[in-house]
């Protein structure tokens, strides 16, 4: 039991190995894999039934993590089968091999319905080079040449991380309760990181799995996607973070996909909250005079903008810039360029 810099109390002093679990509640096995980028590992859930298992994320695809997984359903599900793969959201880490998972197991993936059919259609377009709307998006954003070629590398190098998706699949929804075992998960939705990421809570056990949505050290990404370049889903997260904080108390253990498990789950949404609306305000002053996306990089990072993490910036960038232009606190010109500029209003 540790008190971490942030007030959140960490109750496990060790992290499982690779391919082991650790028992974090009744049933509730945590599991960590690596991650082949600058964040470099997840954290997967397994949850025991009397008769089998049920897996939580799946990790990127890489042989590595394959490697792993074949261990863990060789020597750490004592002889029972899996019964089904829940997905929280469609990135990448959590998704990546479910397809090679489902496949290998014989079960169903479980997943909300915009989460899944958002990642069959962002893993056809992987495979295709950008559309003329994509690349649009970038310029309105203020790429030139030689940001598109880094967009263009970093598109195409992503479907690498993933295996084909089942081509079918179990729909989960919000409110809806999951029995597994001798427990009731209730799925809840949260929005703004990805369209409709489920966690999964268990009232009696007092365990939130919360994927993305409620991390210990990162800000989770919150971004506008090329395919809806006028969303704003940092209002939603903000919507949903005062929700969550509102729902799950101080005393419930989060179960995040990244970072140690904890206690203090409102605390650190708050900070989350509290981070947003101070960028927000350094943005807005920022805006005095017309901005382009790619102009108001300082004003919400601390460390550099490289080619790493330049698309990822820019997206949440404009989502910052949406949320303000929504409130009616900034404007926004497309210019004879086709560039996007905000202004204050
Ligand atoms: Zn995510």
């Amino acid at each position: 039991m540790r008190i971490g810099s942030n007030n959140l109390t960490y109750p496990f002093d060790n992290r499982p190995k690779p391919a082991r679990r650790i028992e974090v509640a009744p049933k509730v096995f945590w599991l960590r894999m690596p991650l082949p980028i600058s964040l470099n590992h997840i954290n997967l859930w397994l949850l025991e039934d009397d008769d089998g298992w049920t897996i939580v994320d799946t990790g990127m695809s890489n042989q590595e993590t394959k490697s792993l997984w074949e261990s863990l359903l060789e020597h750490e599900l004592d002889s029972k089968p899996v019964k089904r793969v829940i997905g929280t959201h469609m990135h990448l880490d959590h998704i990546g091999l479910a397809g090679w998972l489902c496949r290998k197991c014989q079960v169903d993936l479980w997943m909300p319905r915009t989460e899944y059919l958002s990642c069959r259609v962002f893993s056809s377009e992987m495979k295709e080079p950008p559309s003329p709307e994509t690349i649009e998006f970038y310029k309105a954003a203020g790429f030139g040449d030689a940001e598109l070629a880094v967009f263009h590398e970093r598109f195409q190098a992503r479907s690498n991380f993933m295996t084909p998706m089942p081509t079918s699949y179990r729909q989960i929804s919000d409110g809806e309760n999951i029995r597994i075992g001798d427990f009731e998960w209730t799925v809840m939705v949260g929005k703004g990181h990805s369209p409709e990421h489920a966690c999964l809570y268990c009232k009696e056990l007092n365990v939130f799995i919360a994927g993305d949505q409620n991390l210990p050290r990162i800000t989770p990404n919150v971004s506008v996607r090329p395919d809806q370049p006028s969303s704003n889903p940092l209002g939603e997260w903000l919507t949903t973070c005062e929700y969550f904080k509102n729902q799950i108390d101080e005393q419930v253990l989060i179960l995040p996909s990244h970072g140690d498990p904890f206690y203090g789950g409102p605390l650190r949404l708050q900070a989350i909250i509290d981070d947003h609306l101070s960028s927000l305000e350094k943005l807005h002053d920022y805006c005095v005079s017309p901005r382009r996306v790619v102009d108001v990089f300082p004003t919400l990072f601390k460390g550099k903008i490289e080619d790493h993490n330049l698309v990822i910036a820019t997206c949440e960038a404009l989502a910052h810039l949406n949320y303000l232009l929504e409130a009616s606190q900034l404007s926004m010109d497309i210019g004879p360029d086709g560039i996007k500029r905000f202004q204050r209003s």
